[in-house]
């Protein structure tokens, strides 16, 4: 599996290639999230790269991560345009793979559409 932090230096390494400004909101990092979350939230975090680079046109990109008592959210913004339709689990494998595999830690996705694309993803905060 692979780290949070891992993969915020690939996702940083995408988007600078993909010439994507991006911002992170606060420095990552997650206490006492079990290893099983963070690979989930890793890929999640991967697979919305991606798909930013791949598909939004946008020439910024936000993330950020926010760990409280109850929960960790993950968001991935971009200033693009979104391309697919309004229900997530319909067309390709990348936003439902995040779904299947958020739903079996508890966890959640949400697509937002206002001034680009946000995708929040919620996991419970699993204290191992
Ligand atoms: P795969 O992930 O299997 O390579 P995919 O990227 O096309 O295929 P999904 O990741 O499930 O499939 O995304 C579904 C569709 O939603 C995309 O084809 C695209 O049209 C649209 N989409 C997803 N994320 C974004 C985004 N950040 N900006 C614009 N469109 C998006
Ligand atoms: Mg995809």
């Amino acid at each position: 599996g692979v780290r949070l932090h891992e993969e915020l230096l690939r996702v940083k390494q995408i988007l600078k290639a993909a010439q994507i400004n991006f911002t992170v909101a606060k420095e990552f990092s997650l206490e006492n999230v079990s290893l099983l979350t963070e690979n989930i939230l890793s890929m999640c975090m991967k697979e919305a790269v991606n798909n930013v680079v791949k598909h939004s046109g946008a020439t910024n990109c936000f993330i950020s991560i926010e760990q409280t008592w109850k929960e960790i959210v993950l968001t991935i913004h971009d200033d693009g345009i979104f391309k697919g339709s309004r229900e997530v689990a319909t067309e390709g494998n990348g936003l439902i793979g995040m779904k299947e595999r958020l739903e079996f830690i508890n966890g959640s996705l949400d697509l937002s559409l206002k001034e680009g694309t946000t995708l929040t993803i919620r996991v419970p905060n699993d204290v191992k």
